[in-house]
């Protein structure tokens, strides 16, 4: 919620959606109601009942049909990304826009999506089996809420929007209240592009409401991307509900620079990879571990990079780092840094407010840290760098591991094989080698974490797979032949089960063999009902 407010905010106050670089209110939307929540699900559960029987070559179409009005309105998407978010105007068209519309022409790919819903045969092993056919289909949830952050507020929605529908479902969205102009813009780039009406809707509201779609009798799946406090309080409600939930939540991302890695590059990397978006990524870079023996060079070329980056209003094509979100999220960070501080870590630049506006803060580059600093342990989402000189990889693995958090991280190396022995080695969802949080624009990487950064996952194959259920269809070849362990149990059926089980698990084969027939005459049993 925005801190800057001076009235008090209640359920049914105007979402007022605020320019962070400038503080002027850019636009205002009214909040839906609880009370409206049970009609809205109910109307995509409606939608989506027609919707699921669309050929899945029509479902695609209209996913291309999102693609050309996506690329029409683009400059418009990434202007209004960039007057919600602050983030630079290239940010909001390489990582808003872009992604995307690339996500929309992956999921559009009729030919992959039947391939990856038809049903998937299942031959069985065991002898007792073969007598049946089996196969998996794969069928939509009916109705999946996406509740989405501020941060990336066109990529993340429509990242896990699009492979809901093409998969045969209906989406509620809830986009954060810090964007509800992106939100609106969601829905109406779908209803333009002729998605049936009540397939994808949008309710704007603050927490509140996200609960409320939560707790909706209906609402079959939800896949929730935010902090690691309100994924819990999602996880909870689901659990109460017992419907499944995808968590995408926060990171404490490492990198681990190597003393064989290109340094100059890897410099250029950390900035990028702790700057951009002024550090409000879950992909951000938050911890570096570089080998002593390159380290002090490694910070001095950080240093100096970070010295030379543009703050200043996303809306200026040669601004490089924008505002943050609000003053709260700001002070937070202002926070950990002074504790840090207070704690003996030295900022070697930045570390203080800007004078461009309120939401401005420079970027910051902090070294002598330890880990019982809440800086090392809790996500920070900011402009922060904090480099940590570790004796060799081995430490930093033992160190990038040592958190809660298991996003993402990065190794950066001049060797491709050594990059990939430490990359086995980190806990994370994704480890990239030679580069930073872009993984999250490659439609085919799934993307998602381990332990407190959440379950499941997004984009690509395995996203897909979140959207829909799996049933397994059995049918049996010999449909008049009763089944051997059907009732009837008798001495008799004893001793040919015994038989049975020897046949097939006996350790030497002649004991097998010595089974077969009596093995066979089980399967072919007939019971007494
Ligand atoms: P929040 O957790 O504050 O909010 C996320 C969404 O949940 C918002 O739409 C919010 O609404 C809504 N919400 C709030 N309370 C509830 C509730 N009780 N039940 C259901 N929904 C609720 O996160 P932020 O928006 O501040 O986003 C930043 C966080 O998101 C960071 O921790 C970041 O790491 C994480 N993130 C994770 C990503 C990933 O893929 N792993 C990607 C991007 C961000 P409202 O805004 O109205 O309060």
């Amino acid at each position: 919620m925005r801190d800057n407010m001076a009235t008090p905010v209640t359920m049914t106050s105007p979402l007022e959606s605020h320019d962070p670089a400038t503080g002027e209110v850019i636009a205002s939307f009214e909040p839906s109601r609880v009370s409206e929540v049970a009609g809205t699900v109910a109307r995509a559960r409606r939608a989506q009942e027609a919707w699921a029987g669309t050929p899945i070559e029509k479902r695609c179409a209209l996913l291309g049909r999102l693609r050309e009005v996506l690329f029409a309105r683009r400059q418009e998407i990434a202007e209004i990304v960039t007057r919600e978010v602050g983030k630079p105007r290239v940010e909001s068209l390489f990582a808003d826009v872009l992604i995307a519309l690339d996500f929309a022409g992956y999921y559009a790919q009729h030919r992959r999506v039947r391939e990856l819903l038809a049903p998937e045969p299942v031959p069985h092993h065991n002898p007792a089996m073969k007598t049946k056919s089996g196969a998996i289909h794969y069928e939509p949830y009916g109705v999946i809420g996406v509740i989405s952050p501020w941060n990336y507020p066109i990529a993340i929605p429509m990242g896990e929007i699009i492979p809901a529908v093409v998969a045969g479902n209906a989406v509620v969205l809830k986009p954060s209240e810090l964007t509800p102009w992106c939100g609106a813009l969601v829905g109406e780039l779908f209803g333009q592009s002729g998605f049936p009406p009540g397939l994808v809707q949008v309710m704007q509201g603050r927490g509140e409401l996200g609960a409320a779609l939560v707790g909706a009798e209906g609402v079959d799946k939800i896949i929730f991307t935010g902090s690691v406090a309100t994924g819990k309080r999602v996880a909870e409600a689901c659990g109460k509900r017992l419907i499944p939930s995808v968590l995408e939540l926060g990171g404490k991302d490492a990198m681990i620079v190597l003393a064989d890695a290109d340094l100059d590059t890897a410099s250029s990397g950390a900035v990028w990879g702790s700057f951009t978006n002024c550090g409000q990524a879950c992909l951000s870079v938050e911890r570096i571990y570089v080998e002593h023996a390159v380290a002090d060079r490694f910070t001095k070329l950080c240093m100096a990079k970070t010295k030379k980056l543009r703050l200043g209003n996303g809306l200026d094509a040669d601004t490089e780092v924008g505002p943050m979100i609000n003053e709260q999220q700001l002070a937070r960070v202002e926070r950990q840094i002074a504790e840090a501080v207070a704690q003996g870590a030295q900022v070697l630049c930045g570390g203080r407010r800007s004078s461009l506006g309120p939401c401005f803060f420079e970027p910051t580059v902090l070294t002598g840290v330890s880990f019982a600093m809440r800086l090392m342990q809790e996500e920070t989402f900011g402009p922060v760098m904090v480099i940590h000189p570790v004796a060799d990889a081995a430490e930093a693995v033992r160190l990038a591991n040592d958190s809660a958090f298991g996003l993402a991280a990065s190794v950066w190396t001049g060797s491709a094989k050594r990059g990939r022995e430490v990359a086995a080695q980190l806990r994370a969802g994704t480890v990239m080698i030679n580069d930073a949080l872009s993984a999250f624009g490659i439609c085919e990487a799934p993307h998602g974490g381990r332990g407190a950064s959440g379950w499941g996952r997004t984009h690509g194959i395995a996203g897909l797979r979140e959207m829909l259920q799996v049933k397994y269809v059995d049918e049996d070849r010999l449909p008049r032949t009763p089944k051997a362990w059907w009732f009837g149990y008798d001495e008799k059926l004893s001793a040919a089960a015994e038989r049975f089980v020897a046949f097939l698990f006996a350790p030497q084969m002649t004991q097998r063999w010595r089974q077969a027939r009596g093995a066979l005459g089980t399967v072919f049993r007939r019971g007494r009902i």
